[in-house]
């Protein structure tokens, strides 16, 4: 074959090579060990000595001019593949974006937080204690003796150790910080949660929040009390809150009151939430009894204080008109969506 015609030849073979594996295979053909472009070189030896110059620059001319068509066809290939692979994983941006839900507080949480905020805008600190607590000072330092009758008013875990329990109110925390703080004045509420061995109904639960609050100093008094209870009553409930208060017994106050706040839904008039009353019972409070100010290091002579305990699931239930205490537990994100 002529140098002219196996050039012709590969140049026309050349273009049919649609992918690498023919380009591949092409450079076999005319490149590899035997190669018919190699072979055309090789042949110039027994070409005629006169001829032998001519036959040699041209091979070599036919040699470079393929190289170089299968490097552009060979680049081409490529390109054509790389544009193919980008079209197949394309990404079409006028998809909508799959949607990120974002978290929030559980409810619970949040009207914690609502009600640390009221009470640390009057002054008072959070002040955070154990939920395991011993018989000792969950009812004996709040002036409830073993006998007490008191102590049937909190049904109550015990653990496998004798005398140690789960706490049944915050009160016991009133010990522990007047204890961390005597003999300086006071202003914190106790937040957190209680345990208590009751049936499970639409209005109890055997775990709930409360959140206690206590102050103590040289002159503190009930009108101090009464002041502060109204304040927080009008910031969670709106300013227009009248509040009444109404004696009661609690065995780690003396004098004890129960307060109730005027009924959110008809205003005082009567309606279901309040059972027609009018009235919304929303704490226990009262003075420190001189007892639990000495079993915390104070001189009920020198010293006096209040506290003040209340559920804020039974705030929060008020406040959203929720029927159910125990939808606050049971992970229903349709409830916990609400809010
Ligand atoms: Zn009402």
């Amino acid at each position: 074959m002529s140098l002219a015609n196996l050039e012709h030849q590969a140049r026309t073979e050349l273009e049919s090579c649609s992918d690498e594996a023919a380009l591949r295979a092409w450079h076999n053909k005319y490149f590899g060990k035997q190669g018919e472009v190699l072979l055309a070189l090789k042949k110039v030896g027994s070409v005629p000595p006169e001829e032998r110059r001519s036959y040699g620059q041209e091979a070599n001319r036919v040699k470079e001019a393929l190289t170089e068509a299968h490097d552009a066809a060979l680049a081409k290939v490529k390109e054509r593949a790389l544009a193919q692979s980008l079209n197949a994983a394309a990404v079409d941006v006028t998809l909508p974006g799959r949607p990120l839900t974002r978290g929030r507080w559980h409810i619970a949480n949040r009207i914690l937080r609502d009600i640390a905020a009221i009470f640390s805008d009057l002054g008072f600190q959070i002040y955070r204690s154990r939920e395991v607590e011993d018989d000792f000072t969950n009812f004996e330092l709040l002036n409830m003796p073993p006998h007490h009758p008191a102590r049937d008013m909190w049904d109550t875990f015990h653990t496998t150790v004798p005398g140690v329990l789960l706490r049944t109110h915050t009160s016991p925390g009133q010990i522990h910080v007047m204890r961390e703080h005597c003999p300086e004045p006071i202003r914190v509420i106790l937040p957190g949660m209680c345990y208590r061995y009751e049936t499970i109904t639409t209005r109890s639960e055997i775990m709930f929040h409360q959140v206690e609050g206590l102050a103590v100093g040289a002159r503190v008094t009930m009108a101090d009390l009464k002041g502060t209870i109204v304040a927080f009553a009008r910031r969670m409930f709106g300013e227009e809150r009248q509040v009444r208060i109404r004696s009661s017994y609690f065995p780690f106050t003396e004098p004890s009151i129960e307060v109730d706040m005027d009924c959110i839904v008809c205003a005082g008039k009567g309606c279901s939430l309040c059972k027609r009353s009018g009235w919304l019972e929303i704490m226990g409070a009262g003075m420190v009894h001189p007892v639990v100010l000495q079993n915390g290091g104070y001189d009920p002579a020198k010293f006096s204080g209040f506290a003040f305990g209340m559920g804020p699931q039974r705030i929060t239930m008020l406040k959203y008109a929720i029927d159910d205490i125990r939808q606050f537990w049971t992970n229903d994100l349709r409830f916990l969506r609400q809010f």
